[in-house]
């Protein structure tokens, strides 16, 4: 048998435009890129923003050239003075450029349909370098570039993310799937309720010694994603690779994992079990103000399981609404634990559900004190009378608290229904 290439091909991402350097746009196409290149098995050692600046530019890609297979450039094909990728690119390629009659219909096409006026530099867009395969832009009129000499590639796309990212999916990926020689296959085992870093340290051993199939962890809020990725000559053969890793991490983490289904999403998750158990459920919010019920209701079919979203800021509405004895709020305070489960406690028996789920918590940036913090969250689960309420520490702006607060409640709801129903418990196995 032939034998294949396996090593993954190298990729280097280059981002053209000197308002990038200047922080005046964030380089949101680089991240793009990278992220695909990862899910199509390509290995990014190296990222490049360059100005316009045709020397730099220049340099730059044939540095690439010299270290990378495949080049994928960004910005810079616009019809101006300063735009010079493709003219720069062909030269470090020694290509000359030609007039290219398809994209020139193209542009006078898209400037006719828009009503707009064609301006000379307009066809300094149509210019295209011998023996390229010329990609089409229907959101644009600058065309995207592919040259390939000598096992190097070089694909050059406009910057407007609008423009780069569908050229990028319809034309780019499939060309970069051809000259993959094998077949990549992932699966995600997405875990919560356990820390980024305690996860990591838990699979630490099988990342030092990861060949193939490799780990990569990803730390999502409130959750961590492990991603098993495995290269083989076909699919079968990369899932046979992939399945005892999936088994020895399911083993470490235990009831912590959620799923392994990349589809599934962790309120998915708790809504598939509340239906699995047929169970009714309500949340009652303070600080989160209506976010778990949002994202409970992401889900499609939710209406199966979810009754009602109670939001009850202030104490007059926790007292009025809910029922809560105002001399407990005076005691205790909004944000304590008896709070928490006072809230999971009559929100239930209000809407008739199995499951309530509250949140009550300092998401600052005012408002934090000595005793009681800014990050400081109870969050409570009342699951048939049964009350848990867990005490959270979060960090960071006013909006990421109210975000790692949804998704704490949507693992406690997880983790309470578990434990309802069996002797689970929560420790994982720890190595
Ligand atoms: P145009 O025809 O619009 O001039 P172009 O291919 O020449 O397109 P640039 O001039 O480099 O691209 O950038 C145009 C716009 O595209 C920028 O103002 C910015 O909004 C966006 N853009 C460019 N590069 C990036 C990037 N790396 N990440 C995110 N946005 C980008
Ligand atoms: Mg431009």
């Amino acid at each position: 048998m032939i034998a294949k290439k396996w090593s993954a091909m190298t990729v280097e991402i280059i981002s053209v435009g000197t308002e990038i350097l200047l922080g005046n746009i964030v380089n949101t196409n680089a991240a793009y890129l990278s992220e695909k290149c990862a899910g199509l098995g390509l290995s990014c050692y190296y990222q490049d923003v360059v100005g316009d600046n045709e020397e730099r530019l220049f340099e730059t890609i044939k540095l690439a050239l010299s270290r990378a297979d495949i080049l994928l450039l960004s910005g810079g094909l616009g019809p101006t003075q300063d735009d010079l990728t493709k003219e720069v690119a062909a030269k470090a390629f020694g290509k000359e450029l030609y007039l290219h009659e398809e994209t020139k219909e193209a542009i006078r096409k898209f400037f006719e349909e828009r009503g707009l006026e064609i301006t000379d530099n307009n066809w300094k867009q149509a210019m295209v370098p011998e023996g390229c395969i010329v990609m089409e832009n229907p959101n644009g009129t600058a065309p995207g570039i592919i040259m390939a000499q000598d096992n190097k590639h070089v694909v050059l796309m406009p910057g407007p993310p609008n423009e780069m990212v569908p050229m990028f999916e319809t034309s780019v990926m499939p060309y970069l799937s051809r000259l993959q020689s094998c077949v990549i296959y992932s699966q995600t085992v997405k875990i919560c309720g356990v820390g980024e870093s305690k996860a990591e340290s838990m699979v630490s051993d099988l990342i030092a010694a990861q060949t193939n199939p490799t780990i990569a962890t990803y730390a999502k809020t409130g959750e961590v994603h492990l991603r098993v990725t495995a290269r083989a000559e076909d699919e079968k053969e990369a899932r046979k690779l992939v399945k005892p890793m999936i088994k020895d991490l399911k083993g470490r983490f235990g009831n912590h994992v959620y799923t392994t289904d990349d589809e599934v999403t962790l309120e998915k998750a708790v809504v598939d079990l509340l239906a699995a158990n047929k169970l009714t459920a309500c949340t009652v919010e303070s600080c989160t103000g209506g976010m778990l019920s949002a994202r409970l209701i992401n889900v499609p079919g939710v209406s199966e399981v979810f009754k009602t979203g109670y939001v009850t800021y202030s104490n007059k509405s926790k007292r009025r609404l809910l029922g809560i004895k105002k001399n407990i709020l005076l005691k205790h305070g909004a944000v304590s634990e008896q709070i928490a489960r006072e809230m999971a406690k009559t929100a239930a028996m209000l809407a008739k559900t199995d499951v309530c789920v509250s949140t009550t918590g300092i998401a600052g940036p005012d408002g934090g004190t000595p005793e009681k913090p800014v990050g400081l969250v109870y969050i409570g689960c009342n699951v048939r009378g049964k009350i848990t309420v867990k005490e959270c520490h979060f960090s960071g702006s006013r909006s990421k608290i109210r975000e790692s607060t949804v998704s704490a409640a949507l693992s406690l709801m997880r983790q309470c229904i578990l434990e309802y129903y069996s002797e689970v418990t929560f420790g994982g196995k720890e190595k």
